[in-house]
């Protein structure tokens, strides 16, 4: 069998998502969209629900899919429902939705339901993605609010950059939330996991965290409190080949790695269509056998190549970690033109093995 695979620690899932909890000051929505970011979301949402407030994911689809796998708690549709057919369903399987424009408030007034239905009303307080603008905010709260199937309503907004230090757009946003919903009843929800990390005056009712709780940090500079999560994802492979080359020889696709001088070239099992960044650079950290390595050449589909000098010890069947415990997700993500995000939602083709 193939030795990739992604490891995955779902007691430091718990960890991360207790410390989002704590940072968040109230109660969380653990964010498990795309397939919780690579982690499979059935397995982590069965392993959070005994302590999670409830769950967020992107679409009706994937709140089935969590239902289908046995969780009972909340679970919010983050883009709200895309047809007004959508409407009956979600009442039927207890989920709660976002409204972010006029036609869904338009579509709640139209559609009788036979359960009051939860609405997480937003805001367009600077992203301009979706959201109500401030102008019509409080004309659609007063419209839901007064129609006897709509339950709570959840006043929330997300931020652009809240991943910036001191950027100040995030105090800007928060004060257009604060204005635009100011004398509204209810509770809020504003914070992701930058927003945690480094917002504590954005905290509300309710957080919404989500590459937080892989144990990734938002921030491409060091972060005390983001030190504290714990990876949960490992990355791993073997090598399935080693080579000697003299001074002067190429490695892998376009030459883009030449050997300087005689050099031992380990193979590793594992491409980008197993989601490993295509263009991570020469001298991205890999750990082999538990030390630091790095690669070396072009990523291939299905293979890479790392520098064995100074790993005497490894040969055929020496173990390699891409990113987890021993080279941090954010240091390959540094080296490969890509985002935290990005680099967990493209795992792919490996197999998923859950510990904890
Ligand atoms: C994805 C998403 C989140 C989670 O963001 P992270 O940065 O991964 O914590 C929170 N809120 C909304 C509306 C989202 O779409």
């Amino acid at each position: 069998m193939r030795p990739a695979r992604a490891l995955i620690d779902l007691e430091a899932l718990r960890h991360n998502y207790r410390m989002a909890r704590r940072l968040g000051g109230g109660r969380a929505l653990a964010v498990v969209k795309a397939d919780a970011y690579g982690h499979g979301a059935a397995r982590c949402a069965l392993a959070l629900q005994d302590e999670a407030d409830g769950f967020a994911v992107a679409c009706i689809e994937e709140a089935f899919a969590l239902r289908e796998a046995g969780i009972r708690a909340p679970i919010l549709l983050l883009e709200g429902f895309f047809d007004a057919d959508e409407l009956p369903l979600i009442v039927q399987h207890d989920l709660w939705t976002v409204v972010h424009a006029p036609w869904q408030v338009d579509a709640l007034e139209r559609t009788p339901l036979r359960k009051p239905v939860e609405v997480w009303l937003k805001l367009d307080s600077g992203m301009h993605r979706v959201g109500l603008g401030a102008a019509d905010y409080r004309d659609a709260w007063q419209r839901l609010r007064a129609l006897p199937h709509v339950g709570g309503i959840v006043k929330m907004s997300h931020f652009a950059r809240a991943d910036e230090p001191e950027c100040v757009r995030t105090d800007e946003q928060l004060a257009t939330f604060h204005d635009a919903t100011a004398g509204l009843p209810g509770e809020s929800s504003l914070c992701n996991s930058p927003a945690l990390l480094g917002w504590p005056r954005a905290r509300a009712e309710w957080a919404r965290p989500g590459l937080m709780l892989y144990g990734v940090s938002p921030f491409p500079q060091a972060n005390a409190i983001a030190a504290e999560l714990r990876p949960v994802m490992t990355l791993e492979s073997k090598l399935i080949a080693v080579r000697d080359l003299p001074a002067g020889e190429p490695v892998g696709y376009g030459a883009r790695f030449v050997t300087e001088r005689p050099t031992r070239i380990g193979v590793v099992a594992m491409g980008y269509a197993d989601g490993y960044p295509q263009f991570a650079v020469n001298g991205t950290p890999v750990a082999i056998d538990g030390r630091p390595g790095r690669l070396v050449g072009r990523v291939s589909m299905d293979m890479l190549t790392v520098d064995l000098t100074g790993h005497a010890q490894a040969g055929v069947g020496s173990r390699v970690e891409l990113w987890g415990n021993q080279v941090p997700a954010a240091q390959v993500v540094a080296h490969s033109q890509t985002s935290a995000y990005r680099l967990l939602c493209a795992v792919k083709r490996v197999p998923l093995q859950y510990t904890g």
